[in-house]
């Protein structure tokens, strides 16, 4: 069978990973988490004491870790130094620990290998920043998701309720959400210039920008939806 490789880019909290999971259920492909490996680095300095704020001493570090993506049960589990480390990844010190390591020139580098070897041998879907730019370059599709301002505050703020257990009632989520989207929209505004990864460069490149509803979940209501599905060809 022919192999596919499927790269799905845009910005965060549009649905990037919910999509790429569902693609990868109905199609049998394997999805890489590319965001769990940069977790994955980030846990090992946290475990390790590593001053993350230090690139050259994290990227010293780097020749200790080894990260495998391993299926069990048709869950993804990451394996960190022969450790399942897929729970203990998804806590906000390793998030933030994470967006800080996860701009390193040769943290990058040193996961791309991984990824494209992975790509090299199986069908896969990879999301993520960089990943239709730089790490599958070549892919078979490329899809660029985006979604408005307020979607992405709600499907975050759902994301940090999930996280927390706690129920966030309906005024605070209220104000949050209209915090997060001028935040959002503030970020966005900001991102204008580019940098070789960024959204403006994933359209600009010779992809088929794809411009993509995201899928219905609870907090994602059709009238917060972002445009319907419209194709561009360049
Ligand atoms: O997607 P997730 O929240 O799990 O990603 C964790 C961190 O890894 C984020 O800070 C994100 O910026 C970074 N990341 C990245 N490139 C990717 C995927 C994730 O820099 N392809």
């Amino acid at each position: 069978m022919k192999k596919i490789t499927i790269a799905i880019d845009g910005f965060s909290s549009c649905g990037k990973s919910t999509m790429a999971k569902r693609l990868a259920a109905e199609l049998g492909y394997v999805y890489v988490d590319t965001g769990a490996m940069y977790r994955a680095i980030a846990l090992y300095m946290l475990k390790n004491n590593v001053d993350i704020h230090s690139e050259e001493t994290v990227v010293s570090q780097l020749e200790n870790v080894d990260i495998k993506l391993e299926y069990r049960d048709g869950a993804q589990c990451v394996i960190l130094n022969g450790e399942d480390v897929s729970t203990q990844i998804r806590t906000n010190e390793v998030s933030m620990t994470a967006s800080v390591t996860s701009a390193y020139k040769q943290v990058r580098a040193f996961l791309m290998d991984t990824q494209r070897n992975v790509a090299k041998t199986t069908s896969v879907i990879m999301d993520g920043r960089d990943i239709g730019t730089v790490v599958l370059k070549d892919a078979t599709l490329k899809i660029y998701l985006t979604a408005s301002a307020e979607v992405r505050a709600r499907r975050r703020l759902a994301e940090l309720a999930a996280k927390d257990e706690t129920l966030i009632p309906e005024e605070l989520a209220q104000k949050s959400i209209k915090e997060l989207t001028a935040l959002i929209r503030d970020k966005k505004q900001g991102k204008s210039s580019c940098c070789g990864g960024c959204a403006g460069c994933a359209m600009a490149g010779h992809c088929h920008p794809h411009t993509v509803k995201p899928a219905d979940t609870a907090e994602n209501k059709p009238e917060d939806t972002a445009p319907p599905i419209e194709e561009v060809r360049s």
